[in-house]
């Protein structure tokens, strides 16, 4: 089956839908029995898809756990109430005191934050290595490494890793590894394929698709499922059945959303190129964005996010380019179907292991549905209201 038509199928047996199209929409905290033998039997049941109490979910929760397991070839697919829960829980479910990880020096920032913050007070020891290191890797696995983080690419400096290198090394040494894919979304790799034990998901950006929803996912295969599982569950994580109702209907549209996102995207980045401010444009398909080989070895497909480095550092010039935008709105988020736009000018501040220090200001850009044209224009308004404020 091509994916187009997976991503149409997934999640719709029919005991999720009944006669429906899609699958029911069904809030529950108490589940009810009406004897001994039928509870006794859920309770058998309770770890696989069937109803026992809300926190395990319902009907709708099953179905897109379902349907996250087959888009990612998983064993088994939890779904947390955000990305983050959904990372961090993973991290706790397989570290403890006195054991070490190594985490991708392009992390996502909060993901960097509960590692120096709840897991350095759990007595776990961190150390951070260069996305660009690929099987070089082997030589930061001590003794007590238990996990390998990896995020591909980094969600500022767009920075793409060799995940199946990283891998086979963590197998190797019976490493765990968990890559937060949120970038890359279930179309555009599967990293189990790929050899990693954990693929987890902000399902609040492309997944959901219209920024009205937090949401996380994390898959993992046939080795790591049940610890993942238990410990997640322990955690208290459930997410409400409302909000996942939501990230099934976005599935539907997902593949069809991502290529005018790609698209569009890339036609921005091609203008954004051409442009006397811009010093390169770290877009996946251009040679300037870092590791733009293994994105095009390991992606099915690109999505609307990328960034580009300015010339200069000049704040007063920055902000009178972002206060006029039309189209590209401030938000500290992507995925959904509007233009968004960011910037920074320190992406090497909190880095351990790399010191990229760009050359001006870092500026990422989500290129949503809008008319490419709209957009474009408004992006020449904007850095011409940028080079007529420069000092
Ligand atoms: C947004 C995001 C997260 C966190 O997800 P939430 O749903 O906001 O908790 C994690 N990783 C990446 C790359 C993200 O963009």
């Amino acid at each position: 089956m091509k994916t187009s038509t997976r991503l149409i199928n997934v999640g719709r047996k029919a005991k999720y839908t009944g006669t429906a199209v899609n699958p029911r929409l069904v809030r529950a905290s108490t589940i009810t029995y009406h004897s001994v033998d039928e509870m006794e039997r859920a309770k058998a049941e309770r770890d696989n898809y069937t109803q026992y109490y809300g926190r395990r979910g319902t009907e709708t929760t099953f179905a897109f756990r379902e349907a996250m397991c087959e888009l990612e070839n998983a064993a088994g697919a939890y779904v947390f109430p955000c990305g983050s829960a959904a990372i961090n829980s993973s991290l706790l479910a397989f570290l403890g005191q006195g054991d070490h990880v190594l985490m991708v020096d392009s992390v996502y920032e909060p993901t960097r934050e509960f590692a120096e913050g709840t897991l350095k007070r759990f007595g776990v020891e961190i150390s951070y290595y260069d996305p660009l290191i690929g099987s070089d890797i082997e030589r930061l696995i001590q003794e007590n490494t238990k996990v390998i983080f990896l995020e591909s690419p980094g969600s500022w400096s767009m920075e793409f890793q060799d995940v199946p290198a990283i891998a086979q090394v963590a197998r190797n040494h019976g490493v765990v590894t968990m890559i937060d894919n949120t970038f890359a979304t279930p179309l555009g790799n599967r990293p189990l394929d790929m050899g990693v034990d954990i693929s987890i998901h902000s399902a609040t950006k492309y997944i959901t698709g219209h920024s009205d929803v937090m949401l996380g996912v994390a898959s993992a295969n046939e080795r790591v499922w049940s610890q993942l599982q238990a410990n997640s569950f322990e955690l208290g994580h459930c997410a409400s059945p409302d909000d996942i109702y939501q990230a099934l209907k976005g599935l539907r549209t997902m593949e069809l959303r991502l290529r005018q996102h790609a698209d569009n995207a890339r036609q921005v980045a091609e203008w954004l190129q051409q442009r006397p401010e811009v010093d390169h444009v770290r877009h996946p398909a251009f040679a300037s964005c870092p590791g733009n080989e293994l994105f095009q070895r390991d992606f099915d497909m690109g999505n609307g996010l990328f960034s580009f480095v300015l010339k200069r550092h000049d704040q007063a010039a920055m902000d009178s380019m972002l206060d006029g935008m039309r189209h590209f709105r401030m938000g500290f988020s992507w995925g959904g179907y509007e233009s968004l736009i960011l910037s920074t000018s320190g992406a090497g501040g909190t880095r351990k292991a790399t010191d990229w220090q760009p050359a001006g200001h870092l500026v990422r850009v989500h290129i949503g549905l809008e008319a490419v044209e709209d957009l474009i224009a408004d992006l020449d308004a904007g850095l011409n209201r940028y080079t007529a404020a420069g000092s």
